[in-house]
């Protein structure tokens, strides 16, 4: 048995007999998998999502199987409950696991499928472990801060390298190195490092030079105080990515190389990017993949034919990005404006179209508080095109229901999302169906025309969090429809949800009959999850979130189509493809 393996053997999971105690699940090779850890330290919001899922994308490239797991030092149980104001978006996986919009970043950066497993909080960590206290599972222990939390963080690490038997694990630690918070994590992989033995991980560290405009220059100090904050904590890095506005200068470099033991040429300058899709490229620059490589031993497990294959088809898609000819103005109505955040995939699902058709998009932010339909015309004279996304609670929801009024009248292409599916139904009913007292029950809970009710699943339910219609489910599609010549005239897709109404059942057939088509429906009740209107340049709407599936090789249909007649519509003599003809084309990019 070699030393490594001494101490893990050494570590059990009876608590009483060692001071070692480090659950390992049952069949872990150690060795097998390699961890990355990304911190931030000097503030938060420095892109830890973004370099991670970078960097694990250039060793996905390379062929190696790699998984990403966030780690978030709040108490609450998911992301579901937090104020997409305060938090940017929530972000819903296809189980169902509502999470931090990181986790949209690395499914689109690694083209992947992401699960719960790829994402904890200190709520899930902390309820774990009094569950297990409950259980008995530390009897005649104290159950402590070290070993058993940081031990259940190394649990949940080691389960998810076990499970995806993936080659290295990302793990990014949400915050800053000294919050309370994180503390623990930083020393659970502190452990981790030291149980997985030499080669087995690690560290990245992202810092921010400052570089006051009074000055004109850039200060390392916060920087190198940051990373010492860091070592005190007993982790040593071994990269060290140097966030900026402009190019990091070589002197800072150094500055920061000696009060590292880090050499220079793994302190990195990572100047902002006009686009996150180009990072992997400077990444590549700085060769951070191969020191990655070398840091972990990795080297003997590569396939560089794939890696050419992988670079080639990205390359592909990065030279678009600069190269659009056209430019669409398409709003997006909503409440937290304010915070572009609360929109992250949204704004990402026009950007993956609009580099597949060509087109730069200028969004136009619309708030619907002020809209009303003696103005919405004013509001709306700039725009090729709207989105009402997702929402809850009636403030602007008035506004939102004029602005689709209006798109639907004077052929303005629609996309309509979740709560801006719900208010488009409203809207037909109210304005073609003649129900005019029609609303949501969300809004008005005692409405005499409820044709958006609570669904009967949810009556049941008290409380919030986790507790949505949520996740991905699949939508049965009419065919012949528009929807059907859109996905491929597939009978069946996929999308994700998050929502608590819906149509109600009895009011299908005279929206129907009116002539709204629903062209999309839950395979096993009558709860409707597509519409779309005939003789309209673009008016579809969907109960899901298509937006949080769409990647930027595979840009989701639905965007296509909204992005492809917005341009129609601003180019109306440049012959170019209507929707359906659009999504056939951009499908043979990928
Ligand atoms: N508030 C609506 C519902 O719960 C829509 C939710 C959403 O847009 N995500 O059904």
């Amino acid at each position: 048995m070699t030393k490594e393996n001494d101490l893990l053997a050494s570590v059990s999971n009876t608590s009483t007999d060692s001071e070692f105690f480090s659950p390992i699940p049952a069949g872990y090779k150690k060795g097998k998998t390699k961890y990355v850890f990304v911190l931030g330290t000097v503030m938060s919001g420095l892109g830890k999502g973004i370099f991670s899922s970078c960097l694990a994308k250039l060793m996905q490239d390379k062929g190696l199987k790699v998984a990403p797991i966030k780690l978030e030092g709040y108490l609450n149980i998911d992301s579901g409950t937090l104020n997409p104001f305060r938090h940017g978006e929530v972000f819903v996986l296809d189980d169902g696991m509502e999470c931090d919009m990181d986790l949209g970043t690395y499914e689109r950066m690694l083209d992947m499928d992401l699960s719960r497993a790829n994402f904890t909080t200190s709520g899930q960590i902390f309820s774990s472990v009094l569950n297990k206290e409950r259980h008995g599972d530390y009897l005649g222990r104290d159950v402590q801060m070290i070993p058993h939390v940081t031990g259940e963080v190394k649990l949940k690490l080691r389960q998810l390298a076990m499970d995806s038997g993936a080659d290295i694990v990302f793990v990014e630690i949400g915050g800053t190195v000294g919050d309370l918070e994180n503390a623990y994590y930083i020393e659970a992989m502190r452990e981790l490092a030291y149980e997985e033995g030499a080669d087995s991980s690690c560290f990245v560290a992202l810092t921010y030079i400052l570089e006051p405009k009074t000055l004109g220059e850039q200060k390392s100090k916060a920087a190198q105080l940051g990373i010492k904050q860091l070592m005190q904590l007993g982790v040593q890095p071994d990269i060290i990515a140097c966030r900026a506005s402009s190019p990091v200068t070589e002197k800072v470099r150094q500055k920061i190389s000696i009060y590292s033991n880090v050499p220079v040429e793994r302190v990195i300058s990572l100047e902002d990017s006009a686009s996150i899709y180009k990072i992997p490229a400077s990444l590549r620059e700085h060769t951070m993949d191969f020191e990655v490589l070398r840091l972990l031993k990795l080297e003997d497990r590569i396939n560089l034919r794939n890696e050419r294959k992988a670079w080639a088809k990205w390359c592909d898609f990065t030279d678009r990005i600069d190269a659009e000819t056209y430019n669409v103005s398409i709003g997006i109505t909503g409440k937290y404006i304010t915070v572009r955040d609360s929109y992250a995939s949204i704004i990402n699902a026009l950007e993956h179209a609009g580099i597949a058709l060509g087109s730069k998009i200028d969004i136009k932010w619309i708030d619907t508080t002020e809209v009303d339909g003696s103005n919405v015309a004013e509001k709306l004279r700039a725009v090729d095109g709207i989105i009402v996304p997702g929402g809850f609670g009636t403030r602007g929801a008035e506004g939102k229901i004029s602005c689709i009024k209006y798109a639907r009248e004077n052929d303005l292409p629609y996309l309509g999302i979740c709560y801006g599916f719900q208010m488009a139904v409203l809207e037909f009913a109210r304005n073609v169906c003649g129900l005019d007292k029609a609303n949501s029950t969300e809004i008005e809970p005692d409405c005499e025309q409820a044709v958006i009710d609570i669904l009967p699943e949810q009556k049941k339910i008290e409380g919030l969090g986790g507790n949505m219609r949520l996740g991905g489910r699949d939508i049965e599609i009419k065919p012949d429809t528009q929807a059907w010549e859109m996905f491929g005239k597939k009978d069946s897709v996929r999308m994700r949800f998050r929502h608590r109404y819906e149509v109600d059942p009895k009011y299908i057939e005279q929206l129907e009959s009116n002539g709204l088509v629903f062209s999309g429906k839950a395979p096993d009740h009558p709860i409707m999850q597509i519409l779309e209107l005939e003789n309209h340049p673009y008016f579809f709407a969907t109960q899901a979130h298509p937006c949080l599936t769409s990647r930027p090789l595979r840009p989701q249909p639905m965007f296509v189509g909204l992005v492809a007649a917005a341009m129609k519509r601003q180019y109306p003599d440049a012959k170019l493809p209507n929707s359906i003809e659009a999504v056939n084309k951009v499908k043979t990019l990928a």
